[in-house]
């Protein structure tokens, strides 16, 4: 099968890099642009990134010696994807040129993860939001990807909403330090501290969910009806979201039910054998003191969801915590996965 030819914007940040990662030597996409601003443009990005290339390995062979140039369709011709992991100041603007030019957008950033008709899309969770590309008046279509402390909690409430239905939840995050890209944090301000802010987090923390869960109803997504409260905390970490989570469920289960229904779950990705699908999207672990970044953040190569401590919760129904790998399922993981999903479904 020919590859299709993507360009990856924002190729020199935190999640650029991941994306880089990903596709190295991948079964349908075959990156042909990098793409960066004005202080990385006209540089080969092997020598580019020497100082700035920020994941373990080392960087790959094959866009060593891509030259670097500026997010502009004009710039990157042949490219009928681009995966974007912008900086939101300028990824609106950057992904609508491209989705004019006919180009698809598979995109990181906050700025049309709210339009109603562009899915937020968690390629187990909503495939079918994909309906609403259709309404999108621009030739080619932008799909997002929630906010990275809110990929792994979505998953994880998928199955219980479906079956147990879902009332209300509140939620408390710590959330690592490349979630800020780079160089995101100073270290004065992280070292040996906790910060209980950052910006626009809570927000988006507490709109995505329901639209991520929601349905499709004449070419528009309705967010699910469920009320949530988010805190939203940076703590001293590398790489891995912690969120601990409460949720009240609209039916009465026992504990052993809702580790079942976690247990056997699989969305799409699984069925179609997706090359970036993990085989478990979620994997719940019984020890009393997991999941912890440190043993558990690489569990399905940072692709699946890693569950534990479910337990009753006085004041809501369950609490359990939740563990996800911020750029990689959090962000460049799952945008693969999303493209390898339209791609697979014949909608490009
Ligand atoms: P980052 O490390 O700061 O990288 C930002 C990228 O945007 C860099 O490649 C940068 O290029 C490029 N850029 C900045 N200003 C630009 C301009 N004016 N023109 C063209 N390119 C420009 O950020 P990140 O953490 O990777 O995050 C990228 C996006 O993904 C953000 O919208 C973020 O909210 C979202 N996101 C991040 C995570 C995460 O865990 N980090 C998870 C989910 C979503 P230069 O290097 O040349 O400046």
């Amino acid at each position: 099968m020919k590859k299709v030819k993507v360009g990856i914007l924002g190729a020199t940040g935190s999640v650029g890099q991941r994306f880089v990662e990903l596709l190295e030597n991948h079964k349908l996409f075959e990156v042909v642009a990098l793409c960066a601003s004005e202080r990385s443009v006209g540089q080969k990005y092997g020598e580019l990134m020497k100082s700035r290339w920020k994941i373990s390995g080392d960087i790959p062979e094959y866009v060593k010696d891509i030259v670097v140039t500026s997010p502009t369709p004009s710039e990157t011709q042949g490219v009928q994807i681009v995966f974007s992991g912008l900086d939101a100041s300028i990824a609106g603007e950057v992904e609508t040129a491209y989705a004019q030019a006919g180009v698809h957008v598979i995109s990181n950033s906050k700025n049309h993860r709210m339009v109603p008709n562009v899915p937020i899309l968690s390629a187990e969770v909503n495939p079918e939001h994909l309906d609403v590309l259709q309404y999108q008046k621009t030739p080619g279509k932008i799909i997002t990807n929630s906010n990275c402390t809110i990929m792994g909690v979505t998953i994880s409430l998928k199955p219980l909403m479906d079956l147990f239905g879902l009332e209300s939840l509140f939620l408390f995050s710590m959330q690592a330090v490349s979630g800020a890209g780079y160089p995101g944090v100073p270290s004065m301000d992280i070292m040996g501290n906790i910060v209980p802010f950052i910006g626009g987090e809570e927000d988006k923390a507490e709109m995505e969910p329901q639209k991520c869960l929601g349905r499709v109803e004449n070419g528009q997504i309705v967010p699910a009806d469920f009320k949530m409260s988010a805190h939203c905390n940076r703590v001293p970490i590398f790489d891995g979201h912690t969120v601990c989570l409460s949720v009240k469920l609209k039916k009465k289960v026992d504990s052993k039910e809702i580790i079942e229904a976690w247990k056997n779950f699989r969305g799409e990705p699984q069925k179609l054998g997706l090359p970036s699908a993990p085989a478990n999207p979620i994997v719940y672990r019984e020890e009393q003191d997991r999941p912890q970044p440190r043993l558990d953040l690489m569990t399905g190569n940072g692709m699946t969801v890693v569950l534990g401590r479910l337990r009753p919760d006085p004041i809501l129904d369950w609490k359990y915590v939740v563990l996800s790998h911020n750029t990689v399922r959090g962000a460049a993981g799952a945008a693969v996965l999303n493209a390898e999903l339209i791609v697979n479904k014949g909608l490009i």
